[in-house]
């Protein structure tokens, strides 16, 4: 094999990546990792991480990532810090290219996640994990009895809302509009629900907090009204983004069976996509479940069906 031609290719340093490391470095297939441009994924921008079984007390987000790195580091996995660029699964090998390199690999396991959207605001981005989240799953059990607010008129801020009413006190969900997204029966449940109740014609201009000797409080955030531009201030202690995510599979659209949000199809109960030897693990295949634990759940079937669909090819 020439020195850029591996058995197995994983794209994406998330807890799927990770997790398909670790099974297809144990089983001597000497796997390559691309890091991407976000190295650790998803929860390297999140704080404490209470629901990733082993860690009694929790672990940092970044840090368990870290752990994560190292434990594959140890049974030989190279990392590569650099994004594919742009896949051929037309051809075997298959053929990947970063910005200045050409790969080619028997077998492929994509886990390049999901990205929440966010509201592009750097005051949203200095308070993540300190108050603002983009998982109400994940973080809505830190907001117990407290005042919550969620972003958006979809789905996604309807049932983001409806879970953290199971913590919260209060949940305020903010709308730039008075028409809904959102389902009929979704909308219905969180209209219904005592604990929430809807700021409309509102967008948020900035989260406000507090910041003393590096240690980070939201307090509250300023919303700008939609139809005549004033500003308020409204005191809370969390923020859930509840508008969507998006699936990072953009350079694999043409050559992967996708559905209409372009999470990637697999068949059911297994990592196998629509072409045979590339297999999807995680977020970016997984639009209901989306937690770390899943993600290397799947992470760790993609590597086993990596395994054995390349037994299949050998002789
Ligand atoms: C703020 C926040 C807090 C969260 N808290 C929790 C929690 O407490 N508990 C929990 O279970 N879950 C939590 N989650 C959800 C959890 O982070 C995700 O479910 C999980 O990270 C998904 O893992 P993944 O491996 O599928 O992908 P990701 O973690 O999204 O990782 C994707 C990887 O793919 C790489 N990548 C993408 N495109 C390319 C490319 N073209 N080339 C190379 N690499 C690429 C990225 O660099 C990244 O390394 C949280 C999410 C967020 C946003």
């Amino acid at each position: 094999m020439s020195k850029n031609h591996h058995k197995v290719i994983i794209i994406g340093s998330g807890p799927a990546g990770f997790t398909a490391a670790l099974y297809n470095a144990r089983a001597n297939l000497n796997p390559v990792i691309f890091e991407g441009m976000q190295p650790g994924g998803q929860l390297t921008i999140t704080t404490d991480v209470d629901n990733y079984p082993g860690f009694e007390n929790g672990i940092m987000g970044p840090e368990l990532m870290d752990v994560m790195r190292k434990q594959v580091q140890r049974f030989g996995t190279e990392s590569i810090y650099a994004e594919i660029t742009e896949v051929d699964f037309s051809q075997k090998p298959f053929k990947l290219k970063s910005y200045d390199d050409e790969y080619a690999a028997d077998a492929v396991i994509i886990a390049t996640g999901a990205s929440a959207k966010l509201l592009g605001i750097e005051s949203e981005g200095k308070f993540m994990g300190y108050g603002v989240s983009a998982c109400a799953t994940c973080d809505g059990f830190f907001f117990k009895d407290q005042k919550v607010l969620v972003v958006g008129g979809g789905d996604t801020a309807m049932e983001e809302a409806t879970y953290l009413t199971n913590h919260a006190k209060e949940v305020h969900i903010i709308h730039r509009r008075e028409g809904f997204r959102a389902s009929k029966i979704m909308l219905e449940k969180a209209q219904k629900n005592p604990k929430i109740s809807f700021i409309l014609n509102k967008v948020v201009k900035e989260v406000v907090g507090v910041e003393e000797n590096s240690i980070k409080k939201m307090t509250g955030v300023i919303l700008e009204d939609t139809k005549n531009g004033s500003t308020e201030e409204v005191k809370a202690d969390g923020l859930f983004m509840g508008i969507g995510h998006k699936p990072n599979t953009d350079i694999f659209k043409g050559q992967l069976e996708m559905d209409d949000v372009g999470y990637i199809k697999v068949k059911p109960g297994t990592t196998n996509t629509s072409v045979e030897g590339v297999f999807a693990a995680g977020d970016v295949a997984d639009s209901k479940y989306r937690q770390a634990i899943t993600a290397a759940g799947s992470g760790c079937m993609a590597a086993i069906d990596a395994e054995r669909w390349l037994e299949t090819q050998e002789g």
